[in-house]
């Protein structure tokens, strides 16, 4: 039995040299490692729930998350996840209802195109979960209590609406939160994620997950960390320079 989870984030799968693109073919082979190595998905909320019930994963049990909403991840991850019987959680950005788009494509995000209705419908009905990541993707630690309500209760709502289920996960846009959007998190959802760098153990706050980033893992090496025992050191060391880069910068 495992004490921790890996849970991955990713945004974008293509070959941009951004920070949130993760490369398709790097993505295939890393899958593709997992499951021959005994890997398997779990959900994110199957896996919140175990833990907090006291009840242990088996080993080699990992998450996946997409933030966003990218078309990508339909068009280069989805093939490859069904191909494997995997599963996974995509937190939608799915825009502003005042403003409805034609063709029911979310609008884009930082000129990338995104998921339409039909894509999520098709991946929900192979297995895929859906999250809400709010209406327009704001620093919620800087609006109004009223307006961080609404992007997140709306948000909510909308998928809701679309899938004709509960939607029980939510990820704060660039893991930022603060005591309000935490509360309202609490009050919507069983879980939250924050960017905080870590494992999924019985000490993660439910409501401020902390998730691995794919870009910590951009090449085969890094992949490989993930069936050593060194992972979870691996993702202690690279925790160390973010935490005091952020102390410094609350400066
Ligand atoms: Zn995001």
């Amino acid at each position: 039995m495992s004490s921790y989870v890996p849970v991955l984030t990713f945004h974008k799968i293509d070959e941009t040299p951004s920070v949130t693109s993760f490369p398709p073919a790097l993505f295939e082979s890393f899958m593709e490692k997992l499951i021959r190595n005994g890997y398997r998905t779990v959900g994110l909320t199957d896996a919140v729930e175990n833990l907090y019930r006291g009840a242990p994963l088996p080993e080699k049990t990992f998450v996946l998350t997409f933030d966003d909403g990218y078309r990508s991840v339909f068009s280069d991850a989805f093939p490859v996840m069904k191909r494997h019987g995997m599963s996974a959680t995509v937190f939608l950005t799915v825009g502003d209802p005042a403003k409805p788009r034609p063709g029911g494509r979310m609008p884009p995000l930082n000129g990338s195109e995104m998921l339409s209705w039909a894509e999520v419908t098709e991946m929900r009905e192979a297995g895929i979960r859906f999250g809400a990541h709010t209406l327009t993707h704001p620093d919620l630690t800087r609006l109004g209590t009223e307006k961080i309500e609404y992007e997140i209760v709306k948000s909510k709502e909308i998928i809701e609406g679309v899938l004709g289920e509960p939607v029980r996960s939510f990820a704060y846009p660039y893991g930022r939160y603060d005591e309000r959007s935490m509360g309202i998190a609490e009050r919507f959802f069983d879980c939250a994620c924050s960017d905080e760098l870590g494992l999924l153990t019985l000490e993660s706050k439910r409501y401020a997950l902390g998730r691995v980033d794919a870009c910590y893992l951009k090449n085969e090496r890094l992949t490989g960390l993930m069936l050593s025992g060194l992972f979870p050191y691996y993702v202690r060391l690279r925790n160390v320079p973010r935490k005091i880069l952020r102390r410094l910068s609350r400066r």
